[in-house]
């Protein structure tokens, strides 16, 4: 790589991937933030820190993850061979611990007690107060009041984790108030803790800093094709929600122009209706959560409410290296709808004996379209970014209604 390939794939000084990205912040907080910033930088460049990183990602997550060559679902879709990212073989069972892991440690080298944050459907959450237990640090979330109904098993999960749950019981009671709610909890103390993001979202440093927690996939993933096929795939794909998995697999192969690069995201109940969440696909440019990128926007210039039947992938905005990626054509987006991921969650469990979650069914849902048209000397990489037990009781509900 050199340095103008390089370059046009890291954020500059300022944050921004092109026109994308910075850190829109009150005042009050630009100085936190800027801390976070310089704290990472630092850290990035301590071998110390990096060591201790990589000994828990291979001591107790369990990586690397292994790179399974699907070979039922390439006999049954007939086309390119598809290969499997294994992220949902983590402690945990998806790709969130990896960056959780970067943040706790972060957190703990800065000197900060407590990280906190927001969950929509608790994955984030558990994630988060997994590495605070694992680390030693308290942790806060604040979670919408709906959510904590809804989500009862990942609420006991973070409280037998050591973790504090604040149910958010204003406005809608749901994601929207819970960033609200832990936003205005850690604006009133900003020194006390570190804000600990949940994708490649908000201001910087953070849409460069999980994407680097998340950049080993990639890395082990390019190895590991190397290894098995002596050449690198044809193809890659993603889910998007954020796009912290998809960043993850993606970065190690940005400068292998020959690999092409494809984000899926959740096109809900139908791009024509207003139940989905495909904010590259009909998102426009604007502002959200600290960040310059693109997002779905209501009528009255909000963030848009947003569907998908993956709850990790319900998102109004995008990572801003996303929006970047596709604006220099270096990466592609496309959509799969919920009954395209139902059909695909269930086409991975009955030929692979591998139960996706269903943001990742995203994935598979667009390799599903896109092997067959594919020679079969062709390789297509698919991050399976997460597990599907969490899910299951959902879905046989759903068919049973169908
Ligand atoms: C949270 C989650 C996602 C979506 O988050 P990204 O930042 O877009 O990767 C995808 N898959 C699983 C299993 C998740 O838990």
């Amino acid at each position: 790589m050199n340095d103008t390939q390089t370059s046009v794939y890291r954020a500059d000084e300022n944050g921004y991937f092109g026109e994308f990205g910075g850190a829109i912040l009150p005042p009050f907080l630009a100085g936190p933030m800027a801390e976070v910033a310089a704290a990472y930088e630092a850290a990035r460049q301590d071998p110390a820190f990096e060591e201790e990183l990589q000994s828990l990602l291979s001591k107790y997550v369990g990586r690397p993850s292994l790179l399974y060559f699907a070979e039922n679902l390439t006999r049954e879709l007939g086309g390119a061979k598809v290969y499997l990212k294994r992220e949902d073989l983590n402690h945990t069972g998806a790709h969130k611990i990896n960056h959780t892991l970067g943040e706790a440690l972060l957190a703990k080298r800065m000197g900060k007690k407590k990280v906190i944050a927001e969950t929509g459907a608790g994955q984030h959450g558990v994630a988060l107060a997994t590495a605070a237990a694992l680390v030693g640090l308290d942790c806060e979330i604040h979670m919408g009041a709906i959510d904590v109904e809804k989500q009862h098993p990942n609420v006991v999960r973070m409280e037998l984790l050591g973790a504090k749950v604040v149910p958010v019981e204003r406005g809608g009671r749901s994601l929207k108030e819970a960033v609200d709610s832990a936003f205005e909890v850690y604006a009133a103390a900003p020194d006390e803790y570190l804000f600990a993001i949940g994708s490649v979202v908000g201001p910087h440093p953070f849409p460069t800093m999980v994407r680097d927690f998340q950049s080993v996939v990639g890395r082990e993933a390019r190895a590991q094709i190397l290894e098995a096929e002596g050449r690198l795939p044809d193809a890659l794909v993603a889910c998007v929600g954020g796009g912290s998995n998809a960043m993850g697999l993606f970065d190690a192969f940005l400068p292998d122009d020959s690999v092409r690069i494809i984000g899926v995201e959740p096109a809900g109940e139908g791009l024509g209706t207003e139940r989905h969440a495909a904010t590259m696909t009909l998102g426009r440019v604007g502002d959200l959560h600290g960040m310059h990128t693109k997002v779905l926007f209501d009528e009255s210039g909000e963030p848009a409410p947003v569907h998908s039947i993956g709850s990790g992938i319900d998102y109004p905005g995008v990572g801003p290296q996303h929006a970047h990626l596709e604006q220099i054509g270096r990466a592609e987006y496309v959509s799969v709808t919920d009954d395209e991921a139902l059909d695909a969650f269930q086409l991975l469990t009955r030929t692979e004996g591998i139960i996706p979650a269903l943001e990742s069914s995203h994935a598979i849902a667009h390799v599903v379209k896109l092997a067959p048209t594919l020679s079969p000397e062709s390789i297509v990489i698919a991050n399976l970014s997460g597990r599907g037990d969490k899910d299951v009781d959902f879905v046989a509900e759903r068919l049973r209604r169908a």
